[in-house]
């Protein structure tokens, strides 16, 4: 049973070999961190933390390696800085700790690698000093900027001429560039900024090349996989990629790249720009992580998701389905701990996750109605299938008494932690609004001597 991925790149599903099975690379472009996100930046964590657990189960823990970066140096963090009064990295941590909570109560394991712009600062200006030896780039006032008609192959990720790319995508087209679809690698800081130095002259990095020197260190080029959501195709992904061939003068930057639909609400596409703002953070208050999560994975990743609210109360009673099914089958000994071959199947066939549901059914109902040796065979292979899929992880009685899920655990976890950082930083007033989100979630905080531990509160 071989894993199939469709891959932007040729426009075709093809079997996935990575290059070194003992070290399977994988890369997704992750949050900027200035804000709580909405639930549309969720769904490539959701989809791609499926394939991690997919690539996992196949090529064993260890070999899987996944890098997610964060954006902590953009003009938004500035702005929210300045409002502030704070340096960045207040801003930047309070959110980058919050989006991982939101991940985790949404079922997402950890990425192996989380790497930040500002921890990676010496390799982006080491990469665009390379770009420039290769003459792939150049400076102009103040700014380096990348050539693109030094890479033959621009634009053939996203498959679009060159002036429809430019056309769709508003580049600025500024005096000092050679051509309209040149883009910034280096630029220098507005006063009161922070900036950085280089042989360029001090400032900051454009947001593509963070993302081609955060691989190139911390998974070296080419990798396996490289996702992200659609609208990131062209220009960020054709920009990493024209980076990254030419700093490193390779010819493959990624042997796959994946991509997931937009998340629709009210049929537009889901953005702050459009003010239809559905926060993760907001919706978990009030919905459990996993129902969320079963909502983002209900249709296939590549096809555009309606978000409604009958979809997420659809998607809680789906795993009340199937919860249900497990407790009534308290006094079932399970014969397996494997999934079943045709779930297996449906997720190695691109991520097929509307027939991998359909399956989960399937052994749920079997589960019920089958002989003495299905009903032991179906109770593990909805088990294990279901926490393949990062589903039924909770203790089913649990799940129906609201209590506290994998999911809500790792989240209050990551809120105590949040919590006890921001009071050795002194920084009582976050760690007043930590405590009002804990106690918003029913969990009870006791401060001991050895530190913080939680309870939830039993509820009425
Ligand atoms: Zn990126």
């Amino acid at each position: 049973m071989s894993l199939s991925l469709y891959d932007t790149m040729t426009r075709k599903k093809r079997a996935f070999a990575p290059a070194d099975p003992a070290r399977v690379t994988m890369y997704v472009c992750g949050p900027t961190v200035y804000n709580y996100a909405h639930i549309g930046n969720f769904r490539p964590v959701v989809v791609f933390d499926l394939l991690f657990r997919l690539l996992r189960h196949t090529y064993g823990e260890d070999a899987v390696i996944y890098a997610a970066n964060v954006t902590d140096v953009d003009d938004k963090i500035n702005r929210k800085a300045a409002e502030e009064g704070v340096p960045i990295a207040t801003v930047t941590d309070r959110y980058l700790s919050a989006y991982n909570a939101d991940a985790a109560a949404l079922g997402a394991l950890r990425p192996t690698l989380q790497p930040r712009v500002t921890e990676t600062m010496d390799a982006i200006v080491a990469m665009i000093g390379k770009l420039v030896a290769n003459g792939a780039a150049y400076p102009a006032e103040g700014h380096v900027l990348f050539d693109t008609q030094a890479f033959p192959d621009y634009g053939k990720l996203s498959g679009r001429p060159m002036d429809e790319m430019i056309a769709g995508a508003r580049v600025d087209v500024a005096p000092y560039k050679r051509h309209p679809a040149d883009f910034v690698l280096w630029k220098p800081s507005k006063e009161n900024e922070p900036q950085w130095e280089s042989p360029f002259g001090p400032g900051r990095p454009g947001w593509h090349i963070e993302c081609t020197a955060m691989i190139d260190q911390a998974l070296g080029l080419p990798i396996d996989i490289h996702g992200g959501g659609i609208d990131l195709v062209f220009p960020h992904h054709e920009n990493e990629l024209a980076q990254g061939c030419c700093a490193d003068k390779v010819e493959t930057y990624a042997h796959v790249w994946m991509h997931n639909g937009f998340l629709n609400m009210a049929d537009e596409k889901m953005s702050k720009s459009l003010g239809n703002v559905a926060l993760a953070h907001d919706l978990l208050k009030t919905q459990p992580g996993e129902a969320l999560r079963w909502a983002l994975l209900v249709g296939h990743y590549r096809a555009p998701l309606e978000w409604t609210a009958d979809l997420i109360d659809q998607s809680r009673k789906s795993l009340d389905r199937l919860y249900g099914a497990l407790r009534r089958a308290g006094g079932i000994e399970a014969s397996t701990d494997q999934p079943s071959a045709r779930l297996l199947e449906a997720l190695n066939d691109d991520l097929n996750t509307p027939q991998a549901m359909a399956e989960l059914f399937a052994l749920a109902s079997r589960l019920e109605t089958g002989d003495a040796a299905e009903k032991a065979r179906a109770k593990g292979e909805l088990a294990a299938g279901g926490q393949l899929m990062g589903f039924l992880c909770a203790d089913p009685e649990a799940w129906f008494q609201g209590g506290a899920d994998e999911g809500l655990k790792a989240k209050i976890e990551a809120l105590i932690e949040a919590r006890t950082a921001a009071r050795a930083a002194k920084d009582f007033a976050e760690a007043d609004r930590i405590r009002v989100q804990l106690t918003e979630l029913n969990v009870v905080v006791m401060d001991g001597p050895t530190g913080a531990t939680w309870r939830l509160k039993e509820q009425a």
